[in-house]
């Protein structure tokens, strides 16, 4: 029982979760007790830290990119003034910890989709005036930094403006995020960033044969500049043909660990930005269960905070501190 209460109270960071883009335009608000992550939900989990992603839809790439984050990012500084009991901004490793320390969670801000910066890196330095620390160069498609896995793996890779983009981001520092790339835009960014990357809501490919997940090559190379993967919940991503389950979640976990190592492995639920979840992971609160189970297949204490969140934690104090 004590061994269980120890992993329950373990550190708990996920790095992508589309929360803002749900609730952004609706009537509903973060308390409605709906979604995959509400407010009842963030308290029941406990979890430590949380990357909430202001994810550009495409109905919104001519024009309107900038001006629907900027709509997402005014609700996440709602919900950080209107419930401070509970959330607070985090800006660094430093201010995790800090936050940490009082029960709250420590909210970090990103950006799902380079269609935002407009072609400007002066839109990219001012995201980081307002909190963004984290920004996912493409979504699916081809845009002014790079190719989107939708493109296919000869798509093309990082555009000139990307490279400035990458080069920007790693002064400002802020996390540069590689989920979505195709192929040759995740190498050439991997090749020019400075600082390690995340891939923060990917798995691999190798157990889910999906241009999502990233090959052993990508896991290896990425782990090896200190760089995280966060394992994505997303049932397409786990498991073809069936329901995936929690265990197919862990089987990611492991994977990864055995390919890139524990240091590179951590979460990325991708909750609310997903049609349907695992088996077990069905929604926020469901997450330390992940946990229990690492623990229960022989995982040392020590791996399975890392796994859990400690990883993240260190990526940060290394890129954003
Ligand atoms: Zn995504």
């Amino acid at each position: 029982m004590l061994e269980a209460m120890e992993v329950m109270i373990v550190f708990i960071f996920d790095a992508h979760i589309d929360t803002l883009s749900r609730l952004n335009g609706t009537d509903q608000s973060l308390d409605d007790n709906q979604g995959h992550v509400d407010l009842k939900k963030l308290r029941q989990s406990r979890q430590g830290a949380q990357f909430f992603a202001a994810f550009v839809s495409p109905k919104f790439y001519h024009g309107k990119a900038l001006h629907n984050a900027m709509e997402m990012i005014d609700l996440f500084w709602q919900w950080i003034e209107r419930f401070p009991d509970d959330l607070d901004f985090a800006g660094s490793g430093k201010d995790i910890l800090g936050i940490q320390t009082s029960g709250r969670l420590a909210c970090l801000l990103a950006v799902e989709g380079g269609e935002a910066l407009e072609g400007k890196v002066a839109n990219l330095r001012m995201l980081y005036r307002l909190g963004v620390r984290l920004v996912t160069l493409t979504w699916n498609h081809r845009n002014d930094l790079a190719a989107g896995q939708g493109e296919g793996p000869d798509g093309g890779g990082l555009s000139r403006f990307g490279e400035t983009v990458v080069g920007e981001m790693n002064k400002l520092g802020m996390l540069v995020d590689v989920s979505h790339l195709n192929d040759q835009s995740f190498w050439d960014t991997l090749r020019l960033s400075k600082a390690p990357v995340i891939a923060s809501h990917s798995n691999a490919r190798a157990l889910c044969d999906h241009p999502r997940n990233l090959t052993d090559e990508q896991i290896k190379a990425l782990a090896n500049e200190g760089g995280v993967i966060g394992v994505n919940f997303c049932t397409h991503f786990l498991a073809k043909d069936r329901q995936a389950t929690i265990h197919d979640v862990v089987e990611q976990i492991e994977y990864l660990a055995k390919v890139g190592g524990v240091e590179c492995v951590g979460l990325g639920s991708d909750y609310d930005g997903i049609d349907r979840t695992p088996l077990g992971l069905e929604h926020y609160a469901k997450t330390p269960e992940l946990a229990e189970i690492l623990k229960e297949r022989g995982y040392k204490a020590d791996d399975v905070a890392k796994i859990m969140g400690g990883n993240l934690l260190r990526l940060c104090q290394t890129v954003l501190d």
